[in-house]
Parts: C-alpha cells; structure tokens; sequence
C-alpha cells in the first residue's frame, strides 16, 4: 500500500503541531461544515480496530484526559494535520477494494472522533456508498451530536468505558460516566452493533465491583457483540515527557495474563463473549 506523509507505522509516533498554520476561524469552519478535518495519522493492516483487516484514521482532538492515554499528542487538534474531505475520500477509494476482499473497512479513531463529528459523518457517508464497512471507536461522551440517522452510518461502535463508578471516572479521565452511559442506551434502543472496550491498569482500574458494574450494564443492553479487555502498557509514556506534562503511572506494570483473564471472565460470567 502507498505511504504518504499522513500515514504511520504506528499511532505511537509524536506528531504535533501540524495544524498550527490553520487559522482559528478556519477551524471553527471546518468543523461547523465537516469539508475539512484534522489528523494525527492512519494506520493500513489493522486487525484490532473492528472485524477483518483496516484502515485506522486517527483523529486529533480529545476533551478526555485520561490518565493512561498513550496519544497525548492527539488531545489539541491543531496537533493534526489538516486534510480536505476531498482527500479523505481519494485515500479511501484507493483501499476499498483491498479492504472489501479482506472483509475489513474503516475504522475512524482518535483522540474522540466526535469532537470532529461532522467530518467523520462525510467520510463515513462516503465510505458507505464505496460499500465499505465503518466502525467508529469512541469515548462516547459526544454521542448526543450524531443524529440517528448519522448513526445509520455507522456499522460498529467500538465504546469505552472507563470506570463505572462516577468518581473514579472523573479521575480516570477528568469527566462524568452519565453522557457515555446515555449513549450506550440509545445505541441499545436503535439496535446498532457495539463492541464495549474496557482498558485494564492494575491498581486503577481493575476495581472488581466496578468491573461487574460494567459486565452487567453492558449484558443488559442486548446489542454488545463482544468486550475487549484492552491491557494497559507503557508505550506512550514518552509522550507525556516530551510534551512536558506530568505522567503519574510510570510506576505501573502492565497487567499479567491472568489479571487480563479474570478480567475477561467477570464479562464472561454475565454472558458476554471478551477476549
Ligand atoms: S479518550 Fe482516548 S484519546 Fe482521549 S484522553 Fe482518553 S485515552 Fe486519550
């Protein structure tokens, strides 16, 4: 596959500072339209971000600020190199055919997709008329600007959720678990595909009520089609140091095999397939 300047051997790469040169009000145009977005980078060959083999684009801009993020780099926006929907969607054309054979297709990410949601609509919407399958992945917290019928759009929602319990959310991540919660319902009530997400740190995340909590909320809703248990590792700590920002889990190991098992099974044991 060709490489351009926006794609990465891996979303762990540094990158920032590539939009600085867009205006403000360039910006602000670009999301109140979508003909414009903003990003890190993308990835060819993924296998983890949704079924079959894919694209990843990686979105900048975050509002979360999670403790253990390894991208960092993709929390401001202007990090992100700006690209026109046009080039969006001739890099895209290039794929589909490779990605329809391999039964995969596009997987937008980030940073939070939605903080660019129109953007990410266009490009889905495309995406869909090119006969290519869309997986958004997700914090979930802005999912109340995409309408159902953009929501029509996207054929997988790769949701996480963080913590269960509101406190613990808001210091993983420095805001509240109710606006994820809420998007996961209606989700539920339309009847979309979701694959839950849950990022295992010993010691931070791993409380067990919090993780039943979130097995069963998510058994509940009738529409999650499997729970990856996503190991937490140390390959964006150098992020938060060249950034110079404070990173306070350089002391926590990944987890073990059998954390990320037990894990797996509290899921397993309210009846949902994890891995
Ligand atoms: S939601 Fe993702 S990109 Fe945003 S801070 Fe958390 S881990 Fe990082």
């Amino acid at each position: 596959m060709p490489k351009s300047k926006l794609e990465a051997a891996s979303p762990f790469e540094l990158r920032v500072y590539h939009g600085r040169q867009v205006p403000e009000s360039d910006i602000r145009t670009a999301l109140a339209t979508g003909e414009l977005g903003f990003i890190h980078s993308f990835t060819t060959g993924s296998t983890l971000d949704g079924p079959g083999v894919r694209i990843v684009a990686w979105l900048a801009g975050c509002q979360f600020r999670c403790v253990y993020c390894h991208n960092p780099d993709t929390w401001n926006m202007t990090n992100g190199t700006p690209i026109t929907l046009q080039r969006a969607k001739e890099q895209l054309r290039k794929y589909r055919q490779g990605l329809k054979k391999m039964k995969g297709g596009l997987t937008i990410s980030g940073g939070e997709p939605l903080m660019q949601h129109k953007f990410v609509i266009k490009i889905f919407s495309a995406a869909k008329e090119m006969g290519v399958h869309t997986a958004l992945d997700t914090n979930g917290s802005l999912g109340s600007r995409l309408t159902d019928e953009d929501l029509e759009k996207v054929d997988l929602v790769l949701l996480d959720i963080k913590a269960w319990d509101n406190d613990r959310h808001q210091r993983l991540v420095g805001a509240p678990i109710a606006p994820v919660l809420e998007f996961a319902r209606r989700l539920a009530a339309l009847k979309r595909p979701v694959w839950v997400r849950f990022v295992l740190v010993p010691g931070v995340s791993d409380d067990p009520d919090d993780v039943s909590h979130i097995a069963e909320f998510s058994a509940g809703l009738g529409n999650i089609q499997r729970v990856d248990v996503l190991p937490f590792h140390q390959m964006g700590q150098f992020k938060w140091k060249q950034l110079g920002m404070e990173y306070t889990l350089g002391n926590v190991e990944p987890p073990s095999a059998e954390q990320v098992e037990r894990v797996c099974q509290t899921f397993r044991a309210s009846g949902l397939k994890a891995y």
